[in-house]
């Protein structure tokens, strides 16, 4: 039986007052105890929040790490080292937004990949398809090539050591979620393809859903059987709805 995932990715948001604010919320909130909860806060607030949240169940992530684990000239970047160093558990790779306005190619993902789990982070890889990618009836082939570059590198076993975000590009902060129906047959697809590599393994891989997830899509979401929780943007930004998407899953 896997357990869900509900994690919260803040992107750029935030400020000192607006953080503690927002913490002070989360830790008002009932948790559900059957569900892995984190948040991914930018990082100059990532010190802060593991503090204020110290006793809570959520716990912290980053939102990148740097393609290499080791010290080096890498300015503006931060390591997955400093990141577990810090007391994260878990950093995004690959999300689309990195993907998109920085560049990051699979291989990049890959290393970042690689680093996350050479610290002990758990890596959780973003995959999806364009709204151009689905509409060329794409998406299979797309998420597939995503897929292949950390299978090749780690197996299935070395992906369930993360965790897999489908997260159609066409459905983040754009307000446009996909219809459970829709989603899940992606996660099945990706499942399946899993299976195909390792069956046993596949059935252990955690596959949370992001795009617009909202406390009123969550339940219908989290409710198919490959959907196992939610990687959510703008909603977690009000701890009262994020904790509301928690106790949905
Ligand atoms: C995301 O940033 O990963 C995301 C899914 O954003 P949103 O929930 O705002 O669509």
């Amino acid at each position: 039986m896997r357990r869900l995932l509900v994690a919260g990715n803040w992107k750029m948001h935030g400020t000192r007052q607006s953080v503690d604010s927002l913490l002070k919320g989360l830790n008002q909130q009932d948790w559900p105890d059957n569900v892995d909860l984190m948040i991914a806060p930018p990082s100059l607030y990532i010190q802060h929040c593991l503090e204020r949240l110290s006793g809570s169940p959520l716990y912290v992530g980053g939102q990148s790490c740097a393609y290499q684990a080791e010290p080096g000239a890498l300015t503006g970047e931060i390591s997955a080292a400093q990141l577990r160093d810090a007391g994260c558990e878990f950093v995004l790779v690959g999300h689309s937004e990195r993907r998109s306005l920085f560049g990051e190619t699979d291989e990049v993902v890959r290393k970042k990949f690689a680093a996350a789990l050479a610290c002990g982070l758990r890596p959780v890889l973003c995959v999806g398809e364009t709204l151009e990618q689905r509409d060329a009836g794409r998406t299979a082939e797309v998420v597939g090539t995503q897929l292949k570059v950390i299978l090749d590198a780690f197996g299935v076993g070395g992906l369930a050591q993360g965790v897999v975000a489908y997260e159609p590009v066409w459905a983040i902060g754009t307000g446009l979620t996909a219809e459970p129906d829709q989603a899940q047959d992606v996660h099945a697809m990706i499942r399946a393809r899993l299976a195909m590599l390792d069956d046993e393994q596949a059935q252990l891989v955690q596959i949370v859903y992001g795009g617009s997830v909202k406390a009123d899509n969550a339940e219908a979401l989290f409710a198919m059987p490959d959907i196992d929780g939610g990687l959510v943007g703008g909603a977690s930004l009000n701890a009262d709805e994020f904790g509301a998407i928690a106790r949905a899953a």
